[in-house]
């Protein structure tokens, strides 16, 4: 039977894995000897496979051919002399560039050649990625990755070997170009090689060329030997490049054979080699964290970004906010000019204006906070703030990424709780959003300040600062008790563990972040819009109904209308600006009373009236009440219903709102402390239940209205009996 034998070398440079190779390849199948005559030793191993009998031979391990060392010589003897079929040069891929110096020079060689791109477990730990095909189609020899101490790509290996060897792969020597000054001279040398016919079965012509140039004794000292003549003029050649290059580029032609190979190595590599940007980009991120969760410098740099975030997005969509209220001013003037004083007026304006005008007068906001959110979660910073904060809100059974939405919704004062509860969206966990979102009204917005401006103006003129700091902390640490509370009551639930591996930072794109905070924005239009309409129209109806009896109507409108006859005269005749001015008071407050008895008889009015005598416990009378009750539409709502129903105090003519409850003997400071308490507490106005609903639930819209006008009136009645 006979087998076929494949001879097969394997080469390599020192270290690169051969012998663990070798072993892999063939076991226990192995002979140790040595090469003849030097102690070098020789180390064969066998395969048998699919009726090939595979003869492996671990060559030394070298870094060239050229004749340095005792292991080249035995090397490139074995390969010169022995002609193996195949030489698989085991590279150590960690450095592929020198690994291959030794590639190219087999190849020049002219051997069939395999690459085994040895410790890809390595280059592959470091996020290298090496395009071994391409190698491959650059360098027209099969590439195999391997880990020989691990035995991978050992099949791969030999399949690829018994397919170069079956197509019986011939003797081929690769050129290379060494430039203007020596090809000149090693295609003068190859004519006189070829000229004598000097051994070229066993020396590529252009290989032994080279050699001299090389200055490689051995082969000098053979041809030397052989051919004196043929050295002759090979020396001669090689002796007039090497002056010329010393006096030329003053090196000499062993260093510029060097240079060109790497020079070949390095546009064989482009692209080939490829440090995985995944990896980069974690060793980049891993340098920013340093500074960007450093113990001192992180939270200082969050509190920056945080404030910065929530100062740009309130003072961004400041300026859209003032142009719609300014149209919708603009339209409520117009229905107020074109139609007759009614009930539809009265629908179009406080109803449908107020309502449509209320939800759209969000939009501009909400979409500068989604892009500025959307840019702190898309650059991966959302991810550092959380980890940061997580020890602290995990304990109020919240997350890290609570704090955007709290900070939003007016955790520093002047926020607003509609996006705030849509900020809440970055939040993984449902139960966690869920404390969070119910939890966030009782921030400071900015539509609850003015209540709280009025009030310590007027009872604390010398420690306002410290009062409103004082009210804008106690909504955090309600919110944060809260929360506890839910947390381990009806939305108990573990806490998410929190990964703390963070992701790469990069660089969001423009447009991910326009179209990402677009769609929120619209969302927010198209579900809440249309609750908020029916909302508005209801209130405006509680408001409004059951209508003035006509006769008390019309006293007021009666005296309204004279008051303006004379004024027309007055204005036209003389210029008694002082009186004319006391007249134009007079019919303002008039006007101001009417709307007053409209509301005292309206379901709201009588509502606020009936439950004075649970209020009285925080000290409400009916008149805070009612603003109140105004105050779920919208917290904006409290100060001008104060004002509506504090007009009848007419005893101080043309006095402001302040003015009025700093002569009122019912107001106390525990009064006031009781109302700012409730109104920072109190369920939040309709479009953040709305939104709320939107985000989770009509059942949790509905348990935050319930539920956090309860927690307001403990508190401010507590408060109030312990003040008074
Ligand atoms: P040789 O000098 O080319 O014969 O290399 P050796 O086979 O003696 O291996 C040199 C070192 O590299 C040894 O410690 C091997 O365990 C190790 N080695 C060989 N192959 C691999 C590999 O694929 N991955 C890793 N990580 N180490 C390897
Ligand atoms: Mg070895």
């Amino acid at each position: 039977m006979s087998q076929q034998t494949i001879k097969v070398a394997l080469a390599g440079n020192p270290n690169s894995g051969k012998t663990t190779l070798f072993n892999a390849l063939t076991g226990a199948h192995q002979q140790v000897g040595n090469y003849p005559g030097i102690t070098v030793e020789k180390k064969e191993g066998f395969l048998e496979l699919n009726g090939y009998s595979l003869h492996f031979i671990d060559l030394p391990g070298t870094y060239s051919l050229t004749a340095y060392s005792q292991e080249e010589l035995v090397a490139r003897n074995f390969l010169v002399h022995e002609r193996p079929d195949l030489v698989v040069d085991v590279i150590n891929a960690n450095s592929l560039e020198r690994n291959l110096y030794l590639a190219i020079q087999i190849l020049e060689l002219g051997a069939p050649l395999i690459l085994a791109l040895n410790m890809m477990d390595e280059v592959r730990a470091q996020g290298i990625n090496i395009n071994s095909s391409l190698l491959s189609k650059r360098l027209g020899v099969p590439v195999v990755e391997t880990v020989a101490r691990q035995g991978l790509g050992k099949k791969m290996l030999v399949q690829t070997i018994l397919k170069t060897a079956q197509q019986s792969p011939q003797w081929k020597p690769l050129t290379i170009s060494y430039g203007p000054d020596l090809d000149p001279a090693i295609q003068e040398m190859v004519a006189h090689i070829q000229e004598a016919n000097f051994q070229t079965n066993t020396y590529p012509p252009r290989w032994l060329a080279l050699k001299f140039l090389e200055n490689d004794e051995e082969i000098k000292s053979i041809v030397l030997k052989e051919n004196p003549a043929l050295y002759k003029k090979i020396e001669q050649i090689h002796k007039t490049v090497s002056d010329h290059c010393e006096q030329t580029l003053n090196t000499y032609p062993e260093a510029i054979i060097a240079d060109y190979r790497y020079g070949f190595i390095s546009s064989l590599l482009k692209d080939v080699v490829k440090k995985n940007t995944h990896t980069e980009r974690i060793a980049i991120s891993d340098q920013i964290d340093k500074v960007l969760t450093h113990k001192v410098m992180g939270p200082i740099f969050m509190f920056l970004v945080l404030y910065g975030v929530y100062k740009l997005t309130f003072f961004l969509g400041e300026y859209p906010l003032h142009w719609l209220n300014a149209f919708f001013d603009f339209i409520a003037l117009t229905i107020d000019r074109l139609l007759p004083a009614g009930l539809l007026k009265s629908l179009l304006i406080s109803g449908v204006i107020g309502g449509v005008g209320g939800v759209i007068s969000f939009v501009p906001l909400i979409a500068v906070m989604f892009l500025f959110l959307s840019f702190l979660e898309d650059s991966g910073y959302m991810a550092r703030v959380a980890y940061m904060l997580d020890r602290i809100f995990r304990f109020f059974g919240l997350h890290g990424s609570s704090i955007m939405p709290f900070i939003i919704s007016g955790g520093i004062a002047g926020g607003c709780a509609v996006p705030g509860v849509m900020a809440a969206r970055t939040l993984r966990s449902p139960k966690e959003k869920l404390a969070t979102i119910l939890t966030v009204p009782f921030m400071t917005c900015g539509a609850k300040l003015p209540v709280f401006i009025l009030l310590t103006g007027i009872f604390f003129p010398t420690q306002k600062a410290f009062v409103l700091f004082s009210i804008s902390m106690l909504g955090w640490v309600v919110a944060l008790f809260v929360a506890k509370f839910l947390r381990s009551t009806i939305i108990r639930g573990p806490a998410t563990p929190f990964v703390m591996e963070l992701p790469p930072y990069r660089l969001p794109t423009w447009q991910g972040l326009l179209i990402h905070s677009w769609e929120k924005t619209w969302m927010y239009l198209k579900k809440a819009g249309t609750v908020i309409l029916g909302i508005s129209i209801f209130i405006w109806f509680l408001m409004t109904f059951p209508t003035l009896p006509q006769h008390q109507a019309l006293t007021y409108l009666k005296q309204i209308k004279q008051l303006e006859l004379k004024i027309q005269q007055l204005s036209n005749k003389s210029k008694n600006t002082e009186l004319l001015a006391k007249l134009k008071q007079k019919q303002k407050t008039l006007v101001q009373q009417l709307k007053r008895e409209k509301l005292l008889h309206s379901f709201a009015g009588r509502l606020g009236k009936s439950l004075e005598k649970f209020t009285q416990l925080a000290g409400f009378d009916w008149k805070i009440n009612i603003a109140l009750l105004g105050g779920f539409a919208a917290k904006e709502v409290i100060i001008s219903t104060l004002g509506t129903v504090y007009s009848l105090d007419t005893s101080n003519e043309g006095a402001n709102l302040a003015a009025k409850i700093q002569k009122d003997p019912s107001w106390t400071k525990a009064k006031a402390i009781a109302l700012m308490i409730f109104v920072l507490l109190y369920a939040p106005c309709m479009v953040t239940i709305v939104t709320i609903a939107k985000e989770e639930s009509w059942l949790w819209a509905g348990f935050s209205l319930v539920f956090n006008t309860i927690v307001a009136f403990a508190l401010s009645s507590l408060a109030y009996q312990l003040l008074s």
